[in-house]
């Protein structure tokens, strides 16, 4: 497979933000020291000290510590596989996920590397979705083998790390591999236009244990408008959702 150009930005619209909902009304309720009934008895604060002021960061972070230990914090997207792809050529045996990647390059110097197995565990992130990511170049050209061979990539980093990670394919899966302390693995596939078009190409990545799909990333597929198409000049193909889309 010959080297690809990276666009700069692999997905701005994806769903990496997807914990900062989760987090920051935890924060922000138990600021004030309110019981409100989600979390009211479990999650004492452990110092019994009663300074329940909102400027008591040690005391709000081990409340969201005890939080996130009944609740799976979901990251939703995590473009690790790409960068595994861009620096390595998928290569896992350069891998070294245990170790700390702010140290190592090329890691350390790329904006857009902020994963490693201490810092998952360090912010409590107890299910993962690794983004199966193709360029919108492949588009019509190799969209589909790219897929195939980043989904192939995930499933054999999680297989490396069985004690710290499992793949999962469902929300049971989530909880139960929660109560393990491991990471959730899952998969989702980044940009309609990886599965060519093709409902067998999307079943298939189903069977292989992708878990959501995303309509489009920045280009627009044969039956998906991204959201390109509302910039000045720019003006939709489909108006929307094709039939084959809906
Ligand atoms: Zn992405």
């Amino acid at each position: 497979m010959k080297s690809r150009k990276l666009p700069k930005v692999c997905g701005l619209n994806c769903l990496t933000l997807l914990c900062i909902p989760l987090v920051l009304p935890i924060l922000r309720c138990t600021a004030v020291g309110t019981g409100s009934a989600g979390s009211s008895s479990s999650s004492g604060s452990g110092s019994g000290s009663g300074s329940a002021n909102g400027g008591d960061f040690d005391y709000r972070l081990q409340r969201v510590r005890n939080v996130l230990k009944e609740v799976p914090l979901i990251d939703g997207h995590n473009d690790l596989p790409w960068n595994i792809r861009k620096f390595l050529k998928n290569q896992l045996k350069d891998f070294h996920f245990g170790s700390d990647l702010r140290e190592m390059a090329p890691w350390s110097s790329s904006a857009w590397s902020h994963t490693d197995l201490r810092r998952l565990k360090e912010g409590m992130v107890s299910a993962q979705f690794w983004s199966a990511y193709a360029p919108c170049s492949s588009q019509h050209l190799d969209a589909v083998q790219l897929t195939l061979e980043q989904i192939d990539l995930i499933r054999r980093l999680v297989h490396l790390y069985p004690h710290h990670m499992a793949l999962v394919t469902s929300a049971a899966g989530i909880e139960q591999t929660h109560r393990t302390g491991k990471i959730a693995s899952l998969i989702g596939v980044e940009g309609g236009h990886a599965i060519g078009t093709s409902l067998s190409v999307l079943r298939m990545f189903y069977q292989l244990g992708a878990r959501y799909l995303t309509l489009t990333h920045t280009c627009n597929t044969p039956w998906a408008d991204c959201c390109k198409v509302d910039e000045p000049g720019k003006y939709p193909h489909i108006g929307g959702l094709s039939s084959f889309g809906k």
